[in-house]
């Protein structure tokens, strides 16, 4: 977003604003570049906009006076294509067709869709009339109307002043703490870190860094240090506005573990009540990490009867074997994702019926016919551009119908299905499928963010891979059923604990992995 969307995007009512980051971020992800054009407009400003193309020159660009735009009342704002910079106004109707529809899943109305004025580039909040606002406003001023606005819309936040600081500690129990002008937005994240091998954090001191992403540009808040493997961070900053921050963990030769914070991730579910405190469990992933027990992988797998590895459903040993490493762990991480989420309480994997192609990022399989269907149905899952047929192998459709789960800030799994059901041979039984593609997609609009951290602020040249996937897994609670070996960093003398106990017997490690506790409820 450009410094012009950002000033207007701060004078419009929360959830509208709350709404554009979103949709904005994922045009974005889409390689479409947007920007607020026309946000809260005055109703001077208003009158003049309505006496262009009728008492002066221009062309009419509106049916409304002052007081009779929803831009008046800060809940409309104009988003436009920009290309090179500049808007691109003539930019083709599939582009706003976009536009619109993203917009639309994002709960709000567009212009694009009005019969007596179209107004492509117009988006506002649904559910409140010009007429509403206007007796509003007469009464109570914006606040009143903002006031209307929110209970339509079911947004619970409130507008609070300025951000003030970002307060550590080392322990959970300790009470020191530097506290901001205001206790209200006061948010308390306890982060439980983890090194690759799932054991608590022992490597050595972690550098803390807190970055608001939607400040003129990324802006580190706080910066701090800890020893420890559990410390909590007493966050008093506003998260009214759709802000997101960044947390971010790292230490020597090792990536840095990081999770954004937004204020819906401390809105529980179902009940839909949002709470003050939030526990985040992060990895900490070496540099370069070992696989060997990527084998290990496959082996639990068999034993669980996973479809991924069955005979005549999935791939046998050999083929895992010969498979390259970075595929070996795609496979797996994939396969864990599909068993961890569930649409009306069935587990996707249950609805795979075979493998069809394993590649470095993605993995081609049949689904049943009856979970297509059900997916648009599921509120956790957000529709996303599908993909073209893959070059290789050549005999596997195109997958245009995609669905992305978007419970988790980063790390959604990705299904692509082909258009049309086929009869498939699996498991000795003919079944009617849809071939899918599926991949472990990073971000929710937010993989932009992400990158720009990664490669401008933590670590300059970084890219992601399935290391960090494997990271971010961890951080949903999902457990991969292998772990991830710390490699001997090449001439240290000192291990820390994290690498010694790779060198533990494997029966040992086994035994504490049974014990380990799926995430929280
Ligand atoms: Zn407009």
């Amino acid at each position: 977003m450009n410094a012009s969307s950002e000033k207007r995007i701060r004078q419009l009512h929360p959830a509208l604003a709350f709404s554009l980051r979103e949709i904005i971020a994922r045009l974005a992800d889409r390689g479409l570049v947007t920007e607020i054009v026309q946000g809260l407009r005055t109703f001077a400003e208003q009158d003049a906009l309505y006496a262009q193309g009728r008492t002066k020159p221009g062309q009419i660009v509106t049916q409304a006076r002052g007081g009779e735009s929803n831009h008046n009342y800060g809940l409309a704002a104009d988003l436009c294509p920009f290309v090179n910079g500049k808007p691109n106004w003539d930019a083709p109707l599939d582009v706003w067709a976009t536009i619109g529809a993203i917009a639309t899943e994002h709960g709000l109305e567009w212009g694009g869709t009005w019969k007596k004025f179209l107004d492509k580039p117009h988006v506002q909040l649904p559910s409140i009339t010009i007429k509403e606002c206007a007796s509003c406003h007469r009464t109570g001023g914006l606040p009143a109307v903002w006031a209307l606005a929110s209970t339509r819309v079911g947004w619970e936040g409130h507008a609070s002043e300025g951000r003030s600081v970002v307060a550590s500690r080392r322990s959970v129990t300790s009470r020191a703490l530097a506290r901001g002008t205001t206790g209200a937005t006061e948010k308390r994240v306890t982060v439980i870190l983890s090194a690759s091998d799932r054991s608590l954090w022992t490597g050595g001191t972690l550098q803390i860094t807190v970055t608001d992403l939607f400040a003129s540009g990324p802006r580190i808040v706080f910066r701090g240090k800890t020893d420890g493997a559990t410390i909590e961070l007493r966050l008093d900053l506003p998260f009214d506005a759709g802000q997101v921050y960044a947390l971010a963990f790292s230490a020597p030769r090792h990536r840095p573990a990081w999770q954004f914070i937004r204020r819906q991730d401390f809105i529980r579910a179902p009940e839909q009540i949002e709470k003050d405190d939030l526990i985040l469990r992060l990895m900490i992933v070496p540099e370069k990490p070992g696989t060997t027990d990527v084998d290990e992988g496959y082996a639990r797998l068999l034993q669980t009867g996973s479809p991924f590895a069955a005979p005549e459903t999935g791939i046998d040993a050999s083929a895992f074997a010969g498979l390259d490493v970075v595929a070996q762990m795609a496979f797996l991480n994939i396969e864990s994702k599909l068993r961890e989420t569930t649409i009306d309480g069935a587990p996707l994997l249950s609805f795979v019926r075979d493998v069809r192609h394993v590649a470095v990022d993605r993995v081609f399989l049949s689904f049943d016919v009856a979970l297509k269907a059900r997916m648009p149905r599921a509120p956790e899952f957000a529709g996303a551009p599908g993909h073209p047929a893959p070059r290789t192998p050549s005999d596997l459709p195109p997958h245009p119908d995609s669905w992305k789960h978007t419970k988790f800030a980063e790390g959604n799994v990705q299904l692509s299905f082909s258009r049309e059901a086929e009869q498939r041979e699996a498991a000795g039984s003919a079944s009617l499928v849809h071939s899918a593609d599926v991949d472990i997609d990073l971000g929710r609009g937010l993989a932009h963010a992400n990158e720009w951290l990664h490669n401008n602020v933590f670590e300059p040249g970084h890219t992601t891979d399935q290391a960090l996937v494997y990271g971010l897994l961890y951080a949903q609670g999902i457990l991969p059923a292998y772990t991830l070996d710390p490699l001997e960093p090449a001439g240290s003398r000192s291990l820390p604990r994290s690498t010694r106990r790779k060198l533990a017997p494997a029966a040992a490690r086994k035994a504490k992995r049974r014990v380990k506790k799926r995430r929280p409820s």
